[in-house]
């Protein structure tokens, strides 16, 4: 097979948060890299859902850089807002992808859809979609969820993104008042990495 035991991989994100935890997932023999290191800025994401985003952003910075190189796209779901912001939720913090916007917005958009939101159960999602390529050639592609609801207000200061307002189902804190360690066992990268390593 092309791909038996990837020693070197490009991890496509030029988000933080991402990276740092995508690189705790991956296995010590594989020599990572980050998109950063080349300078290199993310595509266009015209796709229409995760999958489509990730394969985008795989293929894309494998054939900038000649490397294997697995990229993730991810967001929240959230059903009283039909899914929103979903594939837009990096878009949802505007320009320079501001998380306090972002969440803002979340608010702001529940409280027009329904005043009294906060007596009920909100349920959301975390999707991820993981792919893996070489070039123009698909290796291999895995989708992660992890199902909870949004907080009444916004909690904790770790990770990124949307993990204050999202509480998993079965913890009683979001993952913005977990542990690192905590939220990466449970969460819906992790879920899709678990699908996605046996092709590294
Ligand atoms: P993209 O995949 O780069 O288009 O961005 C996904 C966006 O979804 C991020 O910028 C975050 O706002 C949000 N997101 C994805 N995964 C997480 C997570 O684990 N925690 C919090 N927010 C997340």
């Amino acid at each position: 097979m092309l791909n038996k035991k990837i020693k070197k991989l490009l991890i496509g994100t030029n988000n933080k948060g991402k990276l740092k935890e995508i690189r705790g997932l991956l296995p010590k023999r594989i020599k990572t890299l980050s998109v950063s290191a080349f300078k290199l800025k993310s595509p266009k994401e015209n796709g229409k859902t995760f999958i489509e985003n990730s394969l985008i952003k795989s293929k894309y910075f494998s054939k900038k850089t000649n490397l294997f190189c697995l990229a993730d796209d991810s967001g929240l779901e959230i059903d009283l807002l039909d899914g929103k912001p979903g594939i837009f939720s990096a878009r949802w913090g505007g320009r320079k992808s501001d998380f306090n916007k972002a969440i803002k917005k979340v608010y702001r958009e529940l409280n027009k859809k329904e005043k009294l939101w906060r007596q009920k159960k909100i349920t959301a999602r975390f999707v991820c979609a993981l792919s893996i390529c070489f070039l123009d050639k698909k290796i291999g592609v895995a989708k992660g969820i992890v199902e909870g609801i949004i907080s009444e207000v916004p909690k904790g200061k770790n990770g990124f993104g949307y993990d204050p307002i999202f509480i998993p189902n079965k913890k009683n804190k979001t993952f913005g008042e977990m542990k690192p360690s905590e939220k990466y066992k449970i969460d819906h990268r992790f879920k899709a990495f678990l699908k996605i390593k046996k092709f590294l």
